[in-house]
């Protein structure tokens, strides 16, 4: 460092940028953000990121314990991902897949299709999870159409969510967020989640699945004939608060769906790659959904990339003469972009070099078992939920009992948690852990001992 970057480093040292700041408030609008408070504070600046941690502009390292929502399964900068990148920008960044084609868009695919469950064997590429999930509600919708039936509506599961486009808001209703765009949804019917089943009349988890699969087949008994699929976040509904069902009630509810004849969509563009502790989470219910949207860690979680893949009995019901126009009329400007995809490519071929999933499990029993024994015994924890490296800690008044919301209980422990050097976004006052996968297993407690401080700290 020279005498002008010491100079400058021990200037900002304490209160980060505040020319930064300035502009940040005066300029940024950030997203699912109330702006109002945050031009209160003082933003957080992050200015680099290297494995499981985030630095700050004044070089403050923080561990990144939700991979920068739930993206970045090797962590951040990771140099097989970063050469392969590098490598590419010396080809070509971007060019397009209307009427082209590129060689990483190729080769992902291949490697898609070879490592996805069995059934899938076309991609379609977007550019963020609501793309990817647009596109398969307009695949589903205009199969139907190409094969001569009007199915217009979806069914879904209950707090589901799926971006936040019109299409996926639709799939994804929630009073809070979409009320003022109520009337403007198309129609769906909303499947009760045996998570809330059981949790609001008291089930046993086999009660709560056995009911919601019955109220499903009285959906599917009155709207079946006018829906095209169900739309399902795989065993953990991630934005509703690490929300969890079972492999069984996963495979239960697709064989049901299926006898109807509905086509079955999994979103995995949170749980995709690893993050419920196998690549795709469907694997552990032991089904192939019709169609699989993906995103988030697609890249590795370093650019905007997502996919949709689905059956050849899908894609062959828009092959047909040109002059039919049955093509599937939908194509974003960055569809399959090279770069995207060659990061992509490289995120695979670490989860085979790395043998990162093998890897994971002894890290897995660490983590479930200090968040059990550890952290949901403390007086202020209601549960400890989720499955794989992504768990819900649902932060309450009592043991069964939650703050009011303006007591802001989440917002507190996650700026405690700052202070400890970690990193986390709550979903109200659910703290959310989703750390790398390949995190060494000696950050992994110290990031597990920093959350169980800062509940104590952020509540004091
Ligand atoms: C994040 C998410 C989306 C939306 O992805 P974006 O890239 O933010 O548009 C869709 N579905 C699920 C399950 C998600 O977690």
């Amino acid at each position: 460092m020279n005498l002008t970057e010491q100079v400058l480093k021990t200037r900002t040292s304490l209160h980060g940028d505040p020319a930064l700041h300035k502009l940040d408030r005066q300029y940024l609008w950030h997203p699912f953000t109330q702006m109002d408070e945050w031009q209160q504070e003082e933003p957080l600046v992050i200015e680099k990121g290297e494995g499981p941690f985030l630095y700050d502009t004044d070089s403050h390292r923080y561990i990144d314990a939700v991979s920068s929502i739930w993206c970045t399964v090797h962590g951040h900068n990771h140099p097989y991902i970063v050469s392969a990148m590098i490598e590419q920008l010396t080809k070509s960044v971007h060019t397009t897949l209307l009427g082209l084609s590129n060689p990483p868009a190729i080769q992902l695919a291949e490697k898609l299709i070879s490592c996805a469950p069995k059934g899938l064997k076309r991609v379609f590429y977007s550019d963020s999870g609501a793309a990817a999930v647009e596109v398969a509600l307009k695949m589903a919708v205009q199969y139907w159409y190409l094969k001569g039936e009007k199915r217009t509506e979806f069914l879904r599961l209950q707090e589901s969510y799926h971006g936040d486009t019109f299409g996926s808001m639709s799939v994804g209703y929630s009073e809070t967020f979409h009320k003022p765009f109520q009337e403007m949804l198309f129609q769906t019917h909303t499947i009760p989640s045996p998570y809330f089943l059981k949790r609001e009349k008291n089930l046993t988890e086999e009660e709560a699945e056995k009911e919601s699969l019955a109220q499903t087949r009285t959906l599917l008994e009155s709207h079946g004939a006018a829906t095209a699929a169900c739309i399902v976040e795989p065993l953990i509904q991630g934005a509703a608060g690490i929300i969890p069902h079972s492999p069984r009630y996963l495979k239960a509810l697709y064989e049901l769906v299926k006898s109807y004849h509905l086509l079955f969509i999994a979103d995995e563009v949170a749980v995709g790659f690893g993050r419920t502790g196998t690549l795709f989470a469907v694997e552990q219910a032991e089904i192939s959904p019709d169609l699989l949207c993906l995103g988030k860690a697609l890249s590795g979680g370093y650019l905007p990339l997502s996919a949709t893949l689905v059956t050849e009995q899908i894609f062959e019901a828009f092959c047909a003469p040109f002059e039919e126009f049955k093509q599937f009329f939908h194509g974003h400007t960055f569809s399959g972009n090279p770069l995207a995809c060659a990061a992509g490519i490289a995120s695979l071929e670490i989860f085979k070099k790395e043998n990162t999933l093998k890897r994971l499990s002894p890290k897995l029993e660490l983590f479930w078992s200090f968040l059990k024994e550890k952290i949901e015994p403390l007086e202020n924890v209601i549960e400890v939920r989720g499955r794989g490296f992504f768990a819900g800690i649902e932060i309450g008044k009592t043991k069964q009992e939650n703050f009011p919301v303006e007591f802001r209980a989440g917002k507190k422990i996650m700026m405690a948690a700052r202070k400890q050097g970690i990193i986390f976004r709550p979903l109200l006052d659910t703290l959310v852990l989703a750390p790398p996968l390949n995190i060494q297993e000696g950050i992994l407690k110290e990031l597990l001992n920093g959350i169980l401080n800062s509940i104590q700290d952020g509540l004091r």
